[in-house]
């Protein structure tokens, strides 16, 4: 074949694309249905005077493949969008506070603990974010109280979501698995027994500043063994012991830090997903 006759032919089979396409059209008209529209256009304007009601113009929504549920024995899928922090290999995204390679210990595709290698935190630093992460008290139990199990979740390092074996073990509230520590005990007691996989699901907002001001305070809702604990509660602070958490000015991100409290806690399938506002792509 020519390449004359060879563009024709490409040329006649697009002629006939078009012509189904009109006549698609024209039997939609015919038929009374008018072009595909999302939405409408006639509606009242929400407030903030951007987008109407039902605005079918309004972005769409970015696609995110959901993870899947972890059980005791294998942790689940992080969703798509997730950037995974620990998958039980290695602790590359990790570090100690001095910026040296992370020295916890993995074992059996769980990071755990190494008393005296210090708290480790994130490369990577985060703001507004949505938490997952995964913990095991030791087992068999050792101590009591404060001495039992104890980490920490801290957000931008300076917030702490208590992680203590609080199965059957008691401690001052605001200082139990998954209070706010020094702040908020949690809701309920959601603990699992020691030895087994607790998760922690958490959004958290960034506080805001304005010079040496707060603009706004933090709020975290923190889900524990998915049972609500927190609802959206405004944190007072820094979360500190022994003293009444305050604000200081940081950064809008932060590194996420684990504790070292010199006890062998567990922990695996950790990832964080940064929470955008509305409409941002
Ligand atoms: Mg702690």
């Amino acid at each position: 074949m020519t390449v004359a006759s060879r563009k024709a032919q490409v040329g006649s089979r697009r002629s006939q694309v078009v012509s189904l396409a009109l006549v698609l059209a024209v039997f939609a008209v015919a038929h009374g249905q008018e072009p595909k529209s999302l939405g409408y256009s006639d509606t009242p304007m929400l407030p903030g005077g951007k987008w109407h009601v039902h605005d079918g113009t309004r972005p769409q929504p970015t696609v995110v493949t959901p993870g899947t549920f972890s059980t005791q024995e294998t942790p689940g899928a992080p969703p798509s969008d997730a950037v995974v922090l620990f998958d039980g290999r290695d602790l590359s995204k990790w570090q100690n506070e001095k910026g040296q390679p992370a020295a916890w210990k993995i074992e059996s595709g769980a990071m755990v603990v190494a008393a005296g290698a210090g708290g480790i935190q994130t490369r990577e630093s985060f703001g507004d974010c949505q938490l997952h992460v995964e913990w095991s008290a030791p087992s068999p139990p050792k101590g009591e109280g404060q001495d039992r199990g104890n980490s920490g979740v801290f957000l931008m390092s300076r917030y702490e979501i208590q992680v203590l074996d609080s199965f059957h073990a008691q401690t001052y509230p605001d200082g139990q698995a998954a209070a706010i520590y020094g702040q908020f005990p949690p809701l309920v007691n959601a603990a699992r027994r020691p030895g087994e996989w607790q998760t922690y699901d958490i959004v958290f907002t960034a506080p805001r500043f304005n010079g040496q001001a707060v603009a706004a305070p933090a709020t975290v809702t923190v889900f524990h063994n998915g049972i609500v604990v927190h609802n959206h509660t405004t944190l007072i602070g820094s979360t500190v012991h022994r003293a009444l958490g305050k604000y200081d000015v940081h950064p809008t991100k932060a590194p996420l830090m684990l504790q070292d409290h010199a006890h062998p806690v567990r922990y695996r399938n950790i990832w964080i997903r940064q929470v955008k506002s509305y409409d941002e792509p």
